[in-house]
């Protein structure tokens, strides 16, 4: 009989007709509960971490843990099993001197690992994020932080929702690691005393405690990202920004601007403290460099972007949810730390964009966005209930009439691809 005695078995798992687990100690399993998740089934060396008879003699449920050769970093995924879907981001900054190289060198290390998303190398360091089987995803920042070059990057680990958050994998070299429009492989990246100066969550939460209670009025607090990522969530106190891309934000570049869409426009760039955040960090590290050129002293940036600062502080100062760039659209800060409490509602004015539905402009329950059904619209936008249904997941009356219309999603999940609608709809008997 089992008992806890055996509960750091050794077994191995054999991939025949069905898995069976057998156990050093001459005790065969022939049914088994695993957390499998799209995963094919490979002979593998397992410690049972834990059993249970659940019918006498004849049904075994056990769980497992990791065995893997990457315990060294624990921290980096809390209460996630190895099969658990998870979102890691991270970029570092560092000079590469033979990125090509280094691209295949990564993709021959990552030939055999389930993971899905973008990671984009050059000259100038890494920009990656992917989702994959945690014991995969983890895998894969292990073996980079092993190189000395890399060995001090923050990797951000989030729970997936729905399996992989991203479609597949594009690693590959790309002369610009974020999105800006113009050339910036002049920019001093790899200088960090050109950039922001970064602050930790923690002190990041007390200049916005100092901030927003008036103590000190010489702040501005930047929201580097887009509009639309601020209508879902922001820190309190920050303006909504002006821009609908990254890619064509220009705060604090043109002395002409006009002063109301630009909150450095007319600033005194060497007394004024700038506060700037984004949702990882990457954007406020090469648009600070920007700044910088442009004379602006006094700089400070959220170390890790939002998503580190929500793991460590919770959903102090931050109301709403957190925009992200996969599958996902939008995550609570209780994804990042189960123990932050429910996020805040602020009051809302008539003219405050927070939470709006796009279409008619009443408050939305749900802090998350939906592409319009016309697959050739496709906008991202927030919307009430009552639009979705009337407007059957568009985003106006016009796009409801057009030829590839997909049906309404009910739930938070992105769009197959167009082909799985209309090969559904030409099955249909008409
Ligand atoms: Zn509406
Ligand atoms: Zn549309």
């Amino acid at each position: 009989m089992w008992n806890g005695a055996h509960t750091a078995a050794m077994a191995t798992i054999t991939p025949i007709h069905r898995p069976t687990i057998f156990c050093t100690f001459g005790f065969t399993i022939t049914a088994i509960k695993l957390p499998l998740r799209r995963r094919k089934w490979k002979p593998r060396q397992i410690a049972v971490s834990s059993a249970r008879l659940t019918q006498p003699n004849t049904f075994l449920s056990v769980s497992l843990s990791n065995l893997g050769p990457n315990d060294e970093h624990p921290q980096l995924l809390p209460n996630t099993s190895e099969e658990d879907f998870v979102v890691v981001n991270f970029y570092h900054f560092v000079f590469i001197e033979d990125p090509e190289a280094e691209v295949a060198k990564h993709l021959y290390f990552t030939r055999d690992l389930d993971i899905h998303g973008r990671v984009y190398l050059n000259e100038q360091g890494i920009n990656a994020q992917y989702s994959g089987p945690s014991k995969h995803a983890r895998a894969y920042a292990n073996w980079l932080r092993e190189d000395p070059r890399f060995s001090d990057i923050l990797v951000q680990v989030s729970p997936a929702i729905n399996g992989h958050a991203f479609p597949k994998l594009k690693l590959r070299y790309k002369p610009s690691l974020v999105q800006l429009e113009g050339d910036f492989s002049h920019l001093p990246l790899l200088d960090p005393s050109k950039r922001a100066t970064p602050l930790t969550p923690s002190e990041w939460r007390e200049r916005l405690e100092t901030m927003n209670s008036n103590r000190d009025t010489n702040y501005i607090l930047l929201d580097i990202r887009n509009g639309y990522e601020w209508d879902i969530g922001h820190f309190q106190g920050a303006q909504r920004p002006t821009v609908d891309s990254f890619r064509c934000t220009s705060f604090g570049l043109s002395e002409t601007k006009d002063a109301a869409s630009d909150p450095l426009a007319n600033v005194d760039k060497e007394k004024t403290k700038v506060l700037m955040y984004c949702t990882g960090g990457i954007r406020c590290d090469v648009y600070s460099t920007i700044l910088r050129e442009r004379g602006f002293q006094n700089l400070y940036t959220l170390k890790g972007g939002v998503s580190n600062y929500l793991k460590d502080e919770g959903s102090e100062q931050w109301v709403g949810n957190l925009f992200v760039f996969d599958s996902r659209l939008s995550l609570p800060p209780s994804a990042y730390n189960p123990e932050a409490g429910s996020c805040r509602t602020p009051q809302l004015s008539a003219n405050n964009a927070f939470a709006r539905c796009y279409i008619c402009t009443s408050q939305v329950s749900l802090l998350r966005h939906r592409n319009c059904a016309n697959l050739d619209c496709n906008l991202l936008f927030l919307c009430c209930k009552e639009c979705v249904s009337e407007l059957r997941g568009c985003c106006c009356s016009e796009c409801t009439s057009s030829p590839r219309l997909r049906p309404v999603l009910p739930g938070p999940q992105r769009y197959q691809k167009w082909h799985i609608y209309r090969d559904f709809q030409q099955e249909q008997p008409t």
